[in-house]
């Protein structure tokens, strides 16, 4: 940590490192599933005590916001992803964690992220969003952090990047290591947020995913087809098409309409035509 970092910074600096601990030589620590009998609190349990542990298995209500901006809520806590200030964020609440995928601008807005912190917000992202917004706690692909600030909650962050599909030849969109699709456990569910991705062999490998948002745009990611045979290799129990912009949800609907183990949720992404 720089020690040049400005008095008024340092406050909220310090008690957001306090709050993440990287996985890297620490024990994975779970969330019990909902239907799991509690452990009894840890001694070194946060001033939620007991509470904390009936919280880790809560229920989470999902908010579609605009394109590939998502809030997770469980309980008091709220997770956001990709804020963008396509969005209204009237009547929400503030944000405890803010997860952000990449640069571009429809993920990385500092307009959004200003409306929906607090004192307190924790703030994650890839180190190529760190360098342009301070304040950033770094999670690197493949990296697991605890966020203690909310019960039960991890964060994984799962490589996102073009396979073929870029500006030019010979570049892509999204470069392998820029940028984080992310795993979140949250009241005992799995929950994955693809951000801007081809069909990757990560993708394709990911494990007892309870919910996933899969995005599927063209130029910019990949199109439904695609995006129906990963979610076919990873099958989630719950998939949410968003940032498709242009290309029809609706092929992942009809894709999965005979298979049962797989609910596919249409919701209203561009309120208005917005993203
Ligand atoms: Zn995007």
């Amino acid at each position: 940590m720089r020690s040049s970092t400005t008095p008024r910074r340092r406050p909220s600096l310090v008690l957001a490192l306090a709050l993440l601990t990287l996985a890297a030589g620490c024990a994975e620590k779970r969330a019990p599933a909902p239907d799991a009998p509690e452990e009894p609190a840890p001694s070194t349990a946060t001033p939620a005590g007991e509470g904390a542990a009936a919280e880790a298995g809560g229920e989470v209500t999902i908010t579609p916001l605009v394109h590939g901006s998502v809030l997770l809520r469980q309980g008091s806590r709220s997770v956001y992803v990709d804020p963008w200030s396509k969005a209204s964020f009237e009547g929400l609440p503030k944000a405890d964690i803010i997860l952000i995928t990449d640069i571009h601008p429809d993920h990385l807005d500092p307009a959004a992220i200003d409306a929906i912190r607090g004192d307190a917000t924790l703030i994650i992202g890839p180190q190529a969003v760190a360098d342009k917004l301070p304040g950033v706690e770094v999670l690197a692909n493949g990296e697991r952090a605890e966020v203690t600030q909310v019960p039960g909650m991890v964060v994984e962050a799962v490589p996102m990047y073009n396979l073929q599909r870029g500006p030019e030849e010979g570049k892509l969109f999204h470069d392998k290591g820029r940028g984080n699709g992310y795993i979140v456990t949250l009241g005992g569910q799995r929950i994955y947020l693809s951000g801007d991705t081809e069909c990757t062999d990560e993708m394709r490998a990911l494990q007892a995913i309870d919910v996933a948002f899969v995005c599927m745009n063209l130029p910019y990611t990949m199109p439904p087809a695609e995006a129906i045979e990963c979610i076919r290799a990873f099958r989630p129990k719950v998939v949410y098409p968003y940032h498709y912009r242009g290309s029809d949800p609706g092929e992942v609907a009809r894709a999965f309409a005979d298979e049962p183990a797989i609910e596919v949720r249409l919701a209203e992404w561009y309120p208005g035509g917005e993203g």
